[in-house]
């Protein structure tokens, strides 16, 4: 089964050809536009309209680089949710209409649960505690009654938006998230911050608020502090589910999963309870064929929507998606 997943839920319009069958799965083209913002954060309908434009050439592309052509496509799948409303609307009319016109099945997935499945297939993964850190969401899932159930989540915003929120009050340009990462490398001294962890939840905001307050203190400093701050609650959080759980994989998804201390702190966590630890390196971030393997497991056992149940849901939570596959 040859599967084109189209994810569009904030920055990136990605386009991913995989080709499903007899149990292995071959990844055929992966194209990733990224919409980045010349000075503040991503502004929904300019995202929406760089989408727009990228929507037909980034489509193309994905075919010219699998040497397909669109009738070859047995199954096209999109981001759902959740996301930015106008962003969603342009995957989500791209996948309608390649479908209606070409009468090729389609399927909505959920872009979180896409972010997990992904790293359960290229790590090999049975059952993972899993850490999903991203812009907008940070949480900490476990599979349980097929479902993506929530161990512990940030109370207020996600682990990327703080890196970002911060790294824009400082100037530094989009996406922060990477250039904080950088930053830290160089910084040498420890400013204390707020830590604020409620049993399997962690609280972003205040620690943010007090960061930004710190205007005097060198930037290297401040962007280590943070990072070391922040990370430690994440994986605070993330012991003491792997203790109460008892798993023995833990996943690291999500776009700030790209984040090289944040890894290091974890896999060292996952030694000393002797856990597998895995990231999925190139597929933290945002990529189309996550959603074309999240579709192809959804197809497979047998999951079909009606047109009119592929409307976009901005507010999709992970734990709403009943897990039929293996
Ligand atoms: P996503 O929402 O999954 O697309 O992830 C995007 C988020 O990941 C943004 O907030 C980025 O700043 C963040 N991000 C990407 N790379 C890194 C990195 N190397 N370190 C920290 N955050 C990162
Ligand atoms: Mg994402």
């Amino acid at each position: 089964m040859i599967v084109l997943g189209i994810e569009g839920t904030a920055h990136t319009f990605g386009v991913g050809i995989i080709n499903d069958s007899e149990g292995e799965i071959k990844i055929l083209a992966d194209v990733r536009k990224v919409y980045s913002p010349a000075e503040g954060g991503i502004n929904p309908y300019f995202a929406s309209e760089f989408m727009a434009e990228n929507a037909d050439i980034a489509i193309k592309e994905a075919l010219k680089i699998s040497d397909l052509d669109i009738k070859d496509i047995d199954l096209i799948v999109f981001s759902q949710g959740p996301g930015l409303g106008p962003a969603l609307r342009i995957a989500a009319t791209s996948a309608r209409i390649l479908s209606l016109y070409h009468s090729i099945p389609l399927l909505g997935v959920n872009h979180c649960v896409a972010h997990i499945e992904i790293g359960i297939h290229l790590g090999h993964l049975q059952n993972p505690l899993i850490v999903y850190a991203s812009g907008g969401n940070t949480q900490i899932l476990i599979k349980r009654k097929n479902f993506y159930s929530i161990f512990g989540e940030t109370m207020d915003i996600g682990l990327g938006n703080l890196l970002d929120k911060f790294g824009r009050e400082f100037g530094l340009k989009h996406p922060p998230g990477p250039k904080v990462e950088e930053l830290a490398k160089s910084g040498k001294n420890f400013i204390d911050l707020p830590y604020t962890v409620k049993g399997a939840n962690l609280c972003l905001s205040g620690l943010l608020t007090s960061a930004v307050r710190k205007k005097d203190e060198n930037l290297c400093d401040l962007c280590y502090s943070l990072q070391e701050t922040a990370f430690s609650m994440l994986v605070e959080v993330s012991e003491r589910a792997l203790a109460h759980l008892n798993v023995k994989e833990l996943l690291l998804a999500g776009g700030v999963g790209n984040n090289k201390r944040l890894q290091e702190m974890l896999m060292l966590m996952a030694k000393e309870h002797n856990v597998k630890f895995f990231v999925p390196d190139n597929y933290c971030s945002d990529n189309g064929i996550m959603i074309a393997l999240t579709g192809s497991k959804m197809f497979k056992c047998g999951i079909r929507q009606k047109f009119e149940e592929t409307k976009v849901k901005q507010r999709f939570r992970t734990d709403k998606v009943e897990i039929l596959w293996d």
